[in-house]
């Protein structure tokens, strides 16, 4: 169907006008909102009250016509977004009203989900979920081809509103209803995009558990997860990815790469000098690294690479810990060696 056809197909049916954002308002003002938006259907309209929900356990759909007593729901599977159910929802509701309406009559399909009253009405082809919104359209479609007409309105979920409490309930039981069927969807792009995700970091993270190499880097973070943005100083935020990554022309990197004699300390010419032995290690900075950890209040066990440089708050700011980390550089004449810049 052509984009400019839709708008005839399926319209903005009844939609509860909440006195305020949902969360500050009552739950009898919800009701009230909502039932203000049911009376708005006519008598000879069927409703059919959709719900989707997605639980630790799994994912579920349900609609529910209380004029004629009808349930239907279904188990989706466990990667199926709240998205999907609901939408899936709205569609099995579709279908089964085009089979089962009486010719002439109007379809008022009444969700409590406003992103899928969103996809459904003012999305398009690119829309995440675009396949189960053109199986509505061509159930709506048949609507009208027998002479009726399709809404699609929205209510608050949770306030007493009986056809949808009822929707929610079978929903809520078929996400977790180990015994009903799996009805397999097409996933959206969405949930594509997150499986692959998820599966492609899965598989990255096993690898980085079990690695031998890069294990100062493991330490600092073992967890793969997306980049977190910090903003420091030019200089500063150098540096601390040089600490983060453990990458510092240190002894032991200058014997290394620039082929000195010796990679050894020379501050306690007793082990070999990285940033683990600088930052952690060498006893003769073990009072100007007492400071240190003073300063960015660490004790005891609490002493370590991860709450050193974590990017998360660790009893203090990232940028405290920057400060902290470059004046115990400074002291111990080392920070050239980290950061040159
Ligand atoms: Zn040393």
């Amino acid at each position: 169907m052509a984009p400019w056809q839709e708008d005839a197909v399926i319209q903005c049916g009844p939609c509860a006008m909440l006195p305020g954002r949902k969360a500050d308002i009552s739950k009898e003002a919800c009701f009230q909102a909502a039932t203000t938006a049911l009376q708005q259907v006519a008598s000879t309209d069927m409703v059919i009250y959709t719900d989707g929900s997605k639980t630790a356990a799994g994912t579920g759909a349900a609609f529910w016509v209380p004029s004629v007593l009808k349930e239907w729901s279904a188990t989706l599977p466990a990667w199926s977004g709240v998205l999907s159910a609901e939408l899936v929802a709205i569609r099995e509701g579709a279908e089964w009203a085009a089979e089962h309406l009486p010719p002439g009559a109007g379809l008022v399909i009444i969700s409590d989900s406003f992103s899928a009253l969103q996809v459904v009405l003012f999305g398009d082809h690119k829309s995440s979920s675009n396949e189960t919104r053109q199986d509505i359209y061509r159930a709506a479609i048949r609507i009208h081809q027998q002479g009726g007409k399709v809404e699609l309105g929205w209510i608050p979920s949770h306030c007493g509103v009986p056809g949808n409490e009822r929707a929610d309930k079978a929903a809520g039981a078929a996400a977790v209803d180990r015994s009903t069927l799996v009805q397999h969807e097409r996933p959206s792009k969405k949930e594509v995009a997150e499986q692959t995700e998820k599966t492609t970091r899965g598989a990255w993270q096993d690898r980085w558990n079990l690695q031998r190499l890069g294990r100062y880097r493991f330490e600092v973070e073992p967890t793969l997860s997306k980049v977190q943005r910090i903003f420091l100083r030019r200089p500063d935020d150098v540096m601390w990815r040089r600490l983060r990554m453990g990458v510092a022309r240190l002894a032991l990197w200058r014997s290394r790469v620039l082929r000195e004699p010796s990679g050894t300390c020379a501050a306690c010419h007793a082990a070999p000098e990285d940033l683990r032995h600088v930052l952690l290690d060498c006893p003769r900075w073990a009072a100007k690294r007492a400071a240190l950890w003073r300063t960015i209040k660490l004790t005891g066990d609490q002493q370590t690479l991860r709450n050193l440089l974590t990017n998360d708050q660790c009893v203090t700011s990232v940028k405290m810990r920057v400060r902290a980390i470059r004046d115990y550089l400074d002291s111990i004449k080392r920070r050239e060696w980290v950061c040159m810049i």
